[in-house]
Parts: C-alpha cells; sequence; structure tokens
C-alpha cells in the first residue's frame, strides 16, 4: 500500500529524518519547511496524510492545520501532529484544529509507521466512499455521512485496573460514547458475540490474562473479526506493541492516559471502521442493483442467465433434471392502450408477487423484461413442472388489481415449460425451447401451459417462433 506523505518541519534535520525513515518503507514523501508552503503543496499534489510539525516559526501547524481543514481541496486529507514529547496541552489544542493524531518527538519508528498505517488505510476508504458517492451522483450526501461517521460510538473496555477502567469511562462518556466494561477476556468474548461494537480497548496485562492474546481471539471470532482494537499499555510494555500490531491490533494508547489523545484515537478508528461498513454496504448495494430489476425487484436477465447456466451444469452432480417455465401477459398491449403505462406497471408488479409466494424458495423468479418472466426449479422433471406452470396459470387468472374507480382488474398468462438432464443444455437453448412452448401457448388460444419439445426436435422447428 503505498502512499504520498507531505512532511512539513520548519527545521531541515528532522524533515530530512523522516523523510528517511518513509522512504525506506516505500512511502512517497515531499515536504514543506513551512505552514504556507505546507498549504500550496497540499492543494497541488494532493498528499494521503499530512505530517505537520506544531512549533513553527511564523504560522505554526495549529493554524496551518485549521486552514487545511477549512480548504475544501485539502479538509479531507488526514493531519499527524508532531508535538514535543508530553505536552498535553498541544495535544488539546491540535484535536481542536482539527488533527486527527499525535505523534511525539522524538519520532519512534513502530508509533510512526502505525499511525501513518492506520491513516492511510483511513483515508483510501473515504477516497473511495467519495469516488462511489460521486458516481452514484448523489454528492450532496457527503457531509451527512461524513458526520454520521463521528456520531457516539459503542465502546468495549477490557482493563484490569479499576482506576484505568474508571477513567476511560468518564472520558468516553463526556464525549457521549456508550461505554460497556468487562472484566476478564472471556467475558469481552462473549460480549463481542452478544453486541455490536464500534472499538474495543483491551489493557495489555489483565492481571494473570494476556492481552495479545485477545486480541488475537478477537480476531478469529466471527462477529469481532473487523473490531478495531485500540491496545492499552505503559511505556515499559512498548517492546511487546509490534507483536501486537503484527496480531491485527489496530492502534494504541500509552498510560497515562491524555483525554485529548484517547477521543482522537477513538474517533479515527470509529471512522474507519464506519466507513469500512458503509462501503460494503454501497458494494452489496450496487451489486444487487446489477442483478435486479428495479420496478419488481426480481431478479434480472443478467443474473438468470447465470444462474440458469450454473444450475444447468448442476445436473452432472446431482443427476436431477431442472426445468424452466417461460411466461407472457396475454394481451398486454391492450392493458397498456386502455388504462395507461403506470398500471400496466402494476400489474407487472402484482404478477412478479403472485409468482414469488407461490413457489418453493429454491424456485428463482426473473423477469426477462418487458412483460416476460423467467422461473427456474431445480431438481424438478417435466412432469412436476407442468403441474406448478398449471397451477400458477390458474392463480394469476384468479388474482386482480383494482383499478382506480375500484373495480377488479385481471390479467392471463401463458406458459411455455421445458425440462433439461442434460448438463451439456446451456440457458440460452433451453429458453429458446421454453419460448417455442410459449409461442405455442399463445396461438392455442392463451391462458394455458405447453411442454416443449426435447431438444434435437425443437432446435428444428424453434425457427418458426422464437425470438431468441
Ligand atoms: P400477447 O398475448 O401476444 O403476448 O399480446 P401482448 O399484447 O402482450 O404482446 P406484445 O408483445 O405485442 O405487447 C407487449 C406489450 O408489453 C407492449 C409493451 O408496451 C408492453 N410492455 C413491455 N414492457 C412493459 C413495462 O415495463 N411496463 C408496461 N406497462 N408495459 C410494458
Ligand atoms: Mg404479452
Ligand atoms: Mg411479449
Amino acid at each position: 500500500m503505498t502512499a504520498r506523505i507531505l512532511v512539513v518541519d520548519d527545521i531541515a534535520a528532522n524533515v530530512k529524518l523522516l523523510e528517511a525513515k518513509l522512504s525506506a518503507e516505500y512511502y512517497d514523501v515531499i515536504t514543506a519547511d513551512n505552514g504556507r508552503t505546507a498549504i500550496e503543496v497540499a492543494e497541488k499534489q494532493a498528499p494521503d496524510i499530512i505530517l505537520l510539525d506544531v512549533m513553527m516559526p511564523g504560522m505554526d501547524g495549529f493554524e496551518t492545520c485549521c486552514e487545511l481543514k477549512a480548504n475544501a481541496k485539502t479538509a479531507h486529507i488526514p493531519v499527524v501532529m508532531v508535538t514535543a514529547l508530553s505536552d498535553v496541552s498541544d495535544r488539546v489544542r491540535g484535536l481542536e484544529s482539527g488533527a486527527d493524531d499525535f505523534l511525539s518527538k522524538p519520532v519512534n519508528d513502530v508509533a510512526l509507521f502505525a499511525r501513518v498505517r492506520s491513516l492511510v488505510r483511513l483515508k483510501m476508504m473515504m477516497d473511495e466512499l467519495r469516488v462511489r458517492q460521486e458516481t452514484s451522483g448523489r454528492l450532496g450526501a457527503i457531509a451527512s455521512e461524513f458526520e454520521l461517521a463521528d456520531s457516539p460510538a459503542k465502546v468495549l473496555v477490557v482493563e484490569k485496573s479499576r482506576f484505568t477502567t474508571q477513567r476511560l469511562s468518564e472520558y468516553l462518556s463526556e464525549a457521549e460514547h456508550d461505554v460497556v466494561c468487562a472484566d476478564t477476556g472471556e467475558r469481552a468474548l462473549e460480549l463481542g458475540r452478544e453486541q455490536t461494537f464500534d472499538l474495543v480497548i483491551v489493557g495489555i496485562d489483565l492481571g494473570g490474562e494476556d492481552g495479545l492474546r485477545l486480541c488475537s481471539q478477537f480476531r478469529s471470532q466471527e462477529e469481532t473479526r473487523h473490531l478495531p482494537l485500540l491496545l492499552l499499555l505503559e511505556d515499559m510494555d512498548l517492546p511487546r506493541l509490534a507483536k501486537g500490531l503484527d496480531l491485527g491490533v489496530t492502534d494504541y494508547l500509552v498510560k497515562p492516559l491524555d483525554r485529548g489523545e484517547l477521543l482522537a484515537r477513538v474517533r479515527t478508528q470509529v471512522r474507519r471502521r464506519r466507513y469500512h461498513d458503509r462501503l460494503r454496504e454501497r458494494i452489496q448495494a450496487s451489486m444487487s442493483m446489477a442483478f435486479t430489476d428495479s420496478l419488481t425487484g426480481l431478479y434480472n436477465r443478467r443474473y438468470l442467465m447465470t444462474h440458469l447456466d450454473r444450475k444447468l451444469m448442476g445436473i452432472a452432480e446431482t443427476g436431477k433434471p431442472v426445468s424452466v417455465m417461460l411466461f407472457d401477459v396475454d394481451h398486454f398491449k391492450a392493458v397498456n392502450d386502455t388504462h395507461g403505462h403506470g398500471l400496466g406497471d402494476d400489474v407487472l408488479v402484482k404478477l412478479a408477487e403472485v409468482a414469488s409466494n407461490n413457489l418453493r424458495s429454491v424456485d428463482l423468479v426473473a423477469r426477462l423484461g418487458g412483460e416476460e418472466f423467467v422461473v427456474v426449479m431445480p431438481e424438478s422433471n417435466a412432469a412436476t413442472a407442468m403441474q406448478v406452470a398449471e397451477r400458477l396459470c390458474a392463480l394469476v387468472a384468479e388474482s386482480s388489481i383494482d383499478l382506480p374507480d375500484g373495480t377488479p382488474l385481471s390479467v392471463t398468462i401463458s406458459i411455455g415449460v421445458a425440462a433439461s438432464d442434460n448438463a451439456e443444455e446451456m440457458a440460452d437453448d433451453l429458453l429458446e425451447r421454453a419460448d417455442a412452448a410459449l409461442y405455442a401457448a399463445k396461438n392455442a388460444g392463451r391462458n394455458r401451459v405447453k411442454l416443449a419439445d426435447p431438444p434435437a426436435a425443437t432446435q428444428r422447428s424453434s425457427a418458426a417462433g422464437g425470438h431468441y
């Protein structure tokens, strides 16, 4: 994962040092030696992260951060404030000026890379989300998405020291987060399975229990696999931190707890988690959009063809036949002409409902297009499929929708049924046979079901009516 990092510091030696460390990890580093230049560079070169020194002559880090965050072109870039060691008031000011994270000087390598990695991931997720949002034409929604990412979180705290637990609860509650505490690892894992959290804070030493082991258990348990883990440790535990990061700890805090730092880290982790979830939902939604018909909510043609090909190939394994029915509304043009296209749509929606509600759950109903639908019935032979089709045909004729004046309107359908017990047959061919049967049903007077000829015979005669 490569990323471009802007390092801002007025002392050349500091810049060189960070540049060397980051370049060694294959990050692309750009630099600036004052706040003004930093803003210009950020606007032009769009870095993924900004490491910003606090103490600079003229415009200091706080001012620079405020301007970056107020500028629409740079507001989304995570800023890490590089502060003098243990200067708590600096951290609080940094947080107020919109910084996303902190690093203390002298910069420790593990800390540097942990922060950078975590923020690069967050940034990429945010960028991805923005791109998707732009493509889906909902630019207006961005602001509210970003606000939502910072709404109160539900945090699970697993820590041995009562004092620390108390402090954590206090700080988090003041920031309106919802806190749940667990005093053993086992209880924490159980809570993780039962409830949905945004973040877990784990003490590295749980009084006889190893906090790192617990982190690894959180990672391997299905329900908690993706939860951000914030490790709580003392200075002397720092050598074990690298191990923790390997195990999937997403960030850490060193005691004594600093309120500003705690809240900043919680905010970053929770944001990342929420963007991640949002992105996954988006992807699922766009996938389901690509495979469903927007009018009826049924599967569309694209999905149907893939599904049917897969079912047909499955015949080789199951040895069971697959049947399809292809149905089409009778004289549908007249419905549109008499009652309007909108009412025609209502009829199609009703039809989709009747079909979906009266078939087995393993049967797949799809809208092929227009007023034509297909039902795929796995493990069904021609005789079974014919029975199901006859029943559906009768059900449709009995059902109706209400016209605006309250009078019921019914339509009928004609159905072509085709069965296959041949793993070699493709979806196209099977549907072509069903179509020929449908054509025969129309010719025979509509509102009826016809069974297709077996493959070879149909292929010769289908030129007559099929439109596949
Ligand atoms: P047949 O019994 O031979 O099938 O007669 P038909 O009138 O149903 O057949 P035809 O194929 O001539 O007409 C189909 C009509 O379906 C024409 C088209 O306007 C209408 N149609 C196709 N898709 C939609 C749709 O999504 N909504 C509505 N309301 N009408 C549609
Ligand atoms: Mg029709
Ligand atoms: Mg038609």
